[in-house]
This record gives structure tokens, sequence and C-alpha cells, in this order.
């Protein structure tokens, strides 16, 4: 390439990434993912190596990014906060490695590996044990006055149990859990204000406010992975974690001590694949040479420490173009929204279409045909839309027009408040097939053999009409389909019979398939009511007595009982077709009031049949470890699950105790 080729093309990418670096640090309002930025910022580095006179002084590769917003006073660091060096692939861990060895000569050093946090980075200083000011990274050497609102985080300790020296700092992310991002989001979307774009970005908007009363309801979270102070001499980076541990801070649940490349990659796998089972985003992890003394024999450059690196995960968001928007009609007759876009690979998947939850959801985000939008994958494997980056619109997006007929079978919509549009007719075909689909899936009577593509087959072909003609399919119905799968019919059939007698009483609840009734309000109230002849009888107000059910629910199962579909089902029990089981009360049994979580790969029942046993005694089983928790059974190779337990100080129980528990 050419001088004058190069020069421009980097004067070009200096601009378009400093308007990026504003629009990421200040505004909080990117417009681009983190992956094309990247991206953009690797092509630059390229070619300043290539071209070293032509760096411009306003290079993003010469310094921090980030800038002290107005209105906050400005906080002037000792030390520099600096950015990481990215590794992208396994090939430039190796780079690291080798860059490292070569520096520090005959010595043997030992690696740490942690989570990267996806948050904002701050520094708290204490003197004298106590908290006193606190501030952002802003351009690595001034940073913002945020002492205040770091006040408000219940994870900061105000004051040190052990530390009293003059002077201590720590280091660490200001994060938002995705729960209270998603809900966040939720009530912004709700109120008419723009939703953030990611958890980092709603961190980042949270913490650099001058209103400290915003900051104290967005229950942020501190992880800290950094401290110094006037007469501390840590050995290593493992007795600095280990010392802020017993401080009382957060800090990362991985931590592990490495010495080859090869081993930190077996972590970043393991790491990678239960990334999306953390309550917050992680963007990679962090390797950083774990003796001290040997970080600062190699010392730092003007934007990065040289004895520390980050080993990137793929992106879990995406920049995509809106193609079309389809309105598919559901079970219940809820219109539903997919966004088809120009596909993406998120997390690892190819994606070219989600859901909304319905209309109302549509409208709120605004989204246009050919709008760019960002759709992320994280903390759940469906894929979301966060929302519409209206910068990028041209003018030629056009306006999704909202359905006025049912697009299955022409009937009325009625509008629901705020569960959007519904199809009333009740032959409606979409609306049967669903159901259908809804009643025999796992999670309702979970009869095998009965897929998506048998029960189109059975409506097309008229041998199912209504729901309850699954019920009685003969032999010789599903032989006209199947022709020669004499077996598979047969096999089907006492498939169907098994499944319909003594369903349990909560998989019943849910198979009904009543609006805001999934599995947890399914088993709340088979609990409360054990009979289904007693929950058909329930009161509105009865209802909203129980813990855990609200309004919207409570008035979607009265008018479940009162229709048409329940007068169907009550039929069939009546008439011995399906058999429910009464519930014993999960208020009484030897495991009540306890909760337990599983971790690992059990040796002799699956994780379900052990959730099973445990509710069947009248335990209950969570999905993650907190301080609710009494006890985490632990089986074969343990997620982090483990360690946060152990943090929390939790009963562990190994699967064979686990058993002479129950036993
Ligand atoms: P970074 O966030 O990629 O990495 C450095 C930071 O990691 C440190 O400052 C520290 O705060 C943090 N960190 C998290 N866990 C840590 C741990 N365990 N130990 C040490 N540090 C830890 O770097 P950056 O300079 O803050 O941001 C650059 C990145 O931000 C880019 O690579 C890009 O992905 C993104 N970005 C995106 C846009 C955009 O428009 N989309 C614009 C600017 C930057």
């Amino acid at each position: 390439m050419q001088a004058k080729q190069a020069k421009e093309e980097i004067y070009r990418l200096v601009k378009l990434l400093n308007q990026y670096d504003y629009e990421y640090y200040v505004l909080n309002k990117p417009s681009v993912s983190d992956a094309e930025y990247d991206r953009l910022l690797q092509r630059l580095k390229e070619l300043e190596r290539e071209f070293p006179d032509l760096i411009p002084a306003d290079s993003p590769t010469r310094r921090v990014s980030g800038k002290v917003q107005e209105g906050f006073s400005e906080v002037r660091h000792e030390i520099p906060m600096l950015s990481l060096e990215n590794a992208f692939n396994f090939e430039e861990l190796v780079d690291f490695f080798n860059y490292v060895h070569r520096n520090i000569e005959y010595h043997k050093p030992s690696f740490s590996v942690e989570y990267k946090f996806d948050g904002i980075a701050c520094s708290l200083i204490y003197k004298n044990g106590y908290f006193e000011l606190g501030s952002t990274r802003g351009d690595g050497f001034v940073g913002e006055n945020v002492t205040e609102n770091l006040r408000t985080i219940k994870s900061i300790p105000l004051s040190l149990k052990n530390v009293s020296s003059k002077r201590f700092e720590v280091r660490g992310e200001v994060v938002m859990f995705i729960e209270d991002f998603k809900k966040l989001n939720d009530k912004r979307i709700e109120e008419g204000l723009e939703p953030f774009r990611s958890p980092r970005n709603a961190a980042s908007g949270s913490l650099r406010v001058l209103d400290t009363k915003i900051t104290a309801g967005r229950n942020l979270k501190f992880y800290a992975y950094q401290a110094f102070g006037d007469e501390f001499k840590f050995q290593t980076h493992a007795e600095v974690i280990e010392t802020l541990r017993n401080e009382g801070f957060l800090v990362s649940p991985l931590f592990e001590i490495c010495t080859t490349p090869e081993q930190i990659l077996s972590i970043y796998n393991s790491a990678l694949e239960n990334r999306n089972k953390l309550p917050f985003e992680v963007d990679g992890l962090v390797i950083k040479v774990n003796e001290i003394f040997l970080q600062e024999r190699l010392g730092e450059r003007s934007k990065s420490p040289r004895w520390a690196v980050a080993f990137k995960f793929p992106p879990c968001d995406a920049y995509t173009k809106v193609k079309d928007i389809i309105f598919q009609v559901g079970r219940t007759g809820a219109i539903t929204p997919v966004c088809h876009f120009e596909p993406v690979i998120l997390s690892g998947a190819l994606i070219s279409k989600a859901t909304l939850h319905n209309t109302v959801e549509l409208q709120k985000k605004g989204i246009m045909i050919g709008d760019t939008i960002i759709v992320r994958r994280q903390g759940d494997v469906i894929p979301y839309i966060v929302g519409v980056v209206t910068e990028r619109r041209n003018g030629d997006e056009i306006d999704v027009q909202i359905p006025s007929l049912c697009p299955a079978c022409g009937g009325n919509l009625i509008e629901f408040g705020n569960s959007g549009l519904r199809c009333l007719n009740l032959n409606c075909p979409a609306k049967l097939e669903n159901y259908l689909i809804y009643i025999v899936s796992r999670d309702c009577l979970n009869i095998e053999g009965l897929g998506k593509k048998l029960i189109k087959k059975l409506l097309d072909a008229e041998l199912v009409k209504d729901f309850t003609d699954i019920f009685f399919l003969k032999e010789d119905d599903l032989k006209k389909l199947y022709s020669v799968k004499d077996k598979l019919s047969n096999k089907l059939i006492s498939e169907i019979k098994v499944k319909t007698q003594n369903i349990e009483l909560w998989r019943f609840i849910k198979t009904l398939g009543i609006f805001h009734v999934g599995t947890e309000t399914a088993k709340i109230l088979a609990d409360k009511f054990t009979a289904i002849t007693n929950l058909e009888k329930a009161t509105r107000d009865e209802l909203m007595q129980i813990p855990g059910i609200g309004p919207e629910t409570a008035s979607a199962v009265v008018t479940f009982f009162n229709s048409e579909t329940w007068h169907k089902w009550r039929q069939l029990i009546h008439d011995g077709i399906i058999n429910v089981n009464e519930q014993k009360s999960s208020m009484s049994g030897e495991l009540a009031g306890l909760n337990f979580v599983i971790t690992g790969t059990l040796a002799s029942m699956t994780r379900s049949v052990a959730k099973s046993r445990i509710e069947e005694r009248g335990g209950k089983v969570l999905d993650t470890i907190s301080s609710k928790v009494n006890y985490l059974i632990v089986g074969d190779k343990p997620g982090s699950k483990l360690n946060k337990a152990r943090e929390l100080g939790i009963q562990i129980l190994t699967e064979n105790e686990f058993l002479r528990m129950i036993s």
C-alpha cells in the first residue's frame, strides 16, 4: 500500500473511532457493535504498525478513551488506570506468553485467569480504612468524582476490616446484572424512554449521573480486581484477590493460576460454555502475570500494561438490518411479531430472526423495516432485540403494518391491553395447531413421538379437528398416515394412553395453557389447591391472596375455568380419558422449606429426576446460588456455582449424601 493511501485510511479510521468513542464513553449510546469497533481498531493498528510515521496525535491506539462529563469534579489518578491489550484467538494468547517469557529472562512466571467484567472501571480510595474517594477511569489520568454514587452500591464496603493503612486503593468494575438490565429496560420502554443498549451502557448511565438516588435504585454491583496501598507489598496477584475477598469485596468467581497457554485455553472453553449462565456479562478472561515483581519489571505501555491481556470471547450482540416482520398466531390467539433480519452470528449460532412479545412491544420499540437493530443473545439462549439505532436511519425505512384481521383465519382481532392483539375465533387453525404442539410438549403431557410434523399431518388429513381428538386417535388412523410403520403407530397410541393417566397436577395445570401460567405458577397453584376440582372453583380474590399470583394471572385463571376449552377438558376427566393426580401439599414433606441447587452431572439420575425427588418431599430447586439456598448438590464437573456456594458458606452435598438424605 502507498503511503498516501495509508494516510487517508488512517485519518478516516481515527476520525470514525474517535466519534464511536464519544458515543460509547460519553453518551452511553454506541451506534456500532463492539465487534465492529474492534475490527476497525485492529485495522488501524495494522496500518500504524506498517506506517509508524503516519500515526496521528489523536489516534485511539495511543490513549485510553473516555472523558470527564460536565457536572462532575475531576479526580487525578496517582497511578494511571489503563486499558488492556486484546487476544482474539489462541495464537495471540501464545504471542502474549512468548512476549512475557522473552522479557523476564530466566524467571518462571505463573499466570492468573479471571473474568473480564463488561462494566465500568472505577477506583476506590480508602484512607485509614474508610472509603473516602471514588472515581471513574475517565481518560486514564483524570476520572469523574462519583464518590457519593459509589457509596450507594451495597457490595462496596464503606470501611475495611483488616486494612487500616493511610491510603489503600481498590480498583474494579461496576456492573449491572443481566436480570436487572432487562427489568430496567422493560420499565424504560413502558415509560416511553429509550432502552439502554447493553448492561455495560446501563451500568455507566446509572453511575455517571448527578442524582445519587438514581444510582441507588439500580442495584449495581462492584467486582474488585486490583489493589495497592502505602504499607502494602503484595507478592502475587492471587494474594491481592484473597485480601479483597477477605475484606468483603466481590471478586471474580472464576480465579485460577496456570503456567501454560493450553491450561488457559481449557479454562476459556469451559468459561465460554458457561458464559450464558452467569448473572453478569463477561466479554472474555483477563490473564495476568501473577508475580508482582515480574509485573513491575514488564511495566506499561501508554495504553495498557505489558503484564496482562484480555482473552476475548466472541461477541454476543450484533447490529443488523430488519428485512421483514411476520405476524404469527400463537396457541392462545396472541399475535406475535417475528422480526426477520440479515443473518448474524451470535454466541456461535447463526441467527436470522427474533420474536417480540407482542404487538405492543413492537410499537414501543418502534421498529421499521430497513432499520438497524441491536440483537443480543446473552443470559438466555433466545435472541432478543434490544432496540433500534435511530441514528442509522436514512429515510428509506418503511412503517410496519399491524394486522387488523387474524393472518391465519381472517377472524377479528381484539386488543388485550398490554398483551397486544388476539384472534377470538375459537376455530382458528393456527391456534389449534399451536395448542396441540404445546399440550404434547415436554413440559406438558410429554407425549414422545407426537411432534410438530405429525400434528400438521393429522390436521391436514382432518383426523384431528379439535384438541380433544388426539386422545381418541386409533392405530388405524395413524396407519393411514404412516402406511408401513405399524410399530410406530402402536407405540404412539400406548404412549398417549400412558401419559394421559396419573398426570401430576402442576403438569396438568400447565398443559391447560392458561395465560400467564407457566411452570412456576402452575406449581404454586397445584401446591395451594391440591386438586383440579378445588382450583376450578377458586375466585379472583382467593387467587390474589396467594404470594406470587398477581391480578392479571388471577383474572386469567378465572376466565379460563369459564371457557369452552375447560369444559372440554373437564369432560375428558369425567369420561376417564385423562386422569389427574391430586397433589400432596409441599408445605409438608421432609424437605419442606429447604432450597436446593444442583450443579454438575449426577451419576444415578438426571437433574430433572433429582428435582422431582426434592419437590415430592416438599423442597424447592432454584437455578442460582444466593443466600436463600440451603444445599448445593454437586455432581461430576461442577460449574462456577460450587465456588460461589463456598463463598457464601452454603452446605455442599455429594450425590451419595443427597441420596442418604432422601432415602
Ligand atoms: P476493555 O473494556 O476492552 O478492557 C479494559 C478494561 O477491562 C479495564 O479498563 C478494566 O476496567 C476492565 N476489566 C474487566 N475485568 C477486569 C479484570 N478482571 N481485571 C482487569 N481489568 C478488567 O477496554 P476499554 O478501553 O475500556 O474499551 C475498549 C472496548 O470497548 C473495545 O474493545 C470495544 O469492544 C468497546 N468499545 C466499543 C465502542 C462502540 O462504539 N461499540 C466504542 C468504544 C469502545
